[in-house]
């Protein structure tokens, strides 16, 4: 079974703010990023048997996302489709949201950005949705690594700000998005001895070196089985992802450089991440 644990879907340009839209087109991203309807969702994500999706929600950066764009989307196919809620914990309504989402709206998960919001992970307004979402058994994304724009303070996006909470709930699915780059190694390091925290390889491809080395390194350090694919849609889709995986792989095996196993795309792709997360019934 494949699943993608990481695709976005939005309400097209009232879901950004008009600076964040600057920056975006700024580090090279079309309009066609923040217009990803239903029907584009669907169609994209038709290769694989699940998809987990979410929108983003950090006022600061200028993401606006509203939870029930994701809930009436998942309602369209819920047998291949999770939804997880984009929450800020910098707006005082966020619990009361958290209950909202998964009462009325049936989100099984829960994204966060400290980085895009500007809070510590550990913040004490945060804590109270790390003690709810173990309760509920709902698996938290983080967008803990680094981002482009302008006021997300890079201060609160170190992977191994997470390790407070992973000591505080052992029982809490994590996930790192990203591998938690350009710190991958710290997310390594993290994923290797917190046992419920794993990290998705979504969007790493387009800086091959870097992604060689953090494949490799993960290899070293025996953590492939806690690596989840994910693709970062609409940022990148399935057939790029998977083309990535495959192509660094057999440049590794060409080149004089300790190489990377064949069977390794395929052990991602195929990673048992619903059973992982919680989330098989
Ligand atoms: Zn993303």
């Amino acid at each position: 079974m494949i699943v993608d644990c990481h695709t976005h879907l939005w309400n097209g340009p009232k879901d950004f703010s008009d600076e964040l839209r600057n920056e975006l087109a700024s580090v090279g991203y079309c309009d066609e990023i923040i217009s990803v309807s239903p029907e584009r969702h669907a169609a994209a994500t038709s290769s694989v048997d699940c998809s987990i999706v979410f929108g983003l929600r950090a006022p600061l950066s200028g993401f606006f996302s509203v939870n029930d764009t994701v809930a009436e989307y998942v309602q369209t196919n819920p047998k291949r489709l999770i939804g997880f809620a984009a929450l800020d914990p910098t707006e005082s309504s966020v619990l009361e949201e958290l209950d909202r989402v998964v009462d009325q709206l049936g989100l099984r998960g829960i994204k966060l950005t400290p980085i895009y919001s500007g809070y510590h992970p550990f913040d004490e307004r945060v804590l109270p949705i790390y003690e709810r979402a173990e309760e509920l058994r709902l698996p938290i994304l983080f967008h803990q690594g680094a981002t482009f724009p302008r006021k997300a303070p890079l201060k609160f996006a170190m992977p191994h700000q997470l390790e407070d909470i992973a000591l505080r709930h052992p029982d809490l699915k994590m996930i790192v998005a990203h591998l938690g780059h350009p710190w991958e190694a710290e997310t390594i390091v993290l994923i290797r001895k917190q046992p419920n925290v794993f990290a998705d390889i979504s969007g790493l491809f387009g800086r091959p070196w870097q992604f060689y080395n953090s494949l490799r390194l993960a290899v070293e350090y025996g953590v492939v089985h806690k690596l989840l694919f994910g693709t970062d849609f609409p940022f990148f889709t399935f057939e790029d992802t998977v083309d990535g995986l495959r192509n660094i792989v057999d440049w590794s095996q060409k080149m004089e450089v300790p190489s990377l196993p064949i069977q390794l795309p395929d052990d991602i792709i195929n990673q048992n991440t619903l059973q992982l997360l919680g989330l098989s019934e």
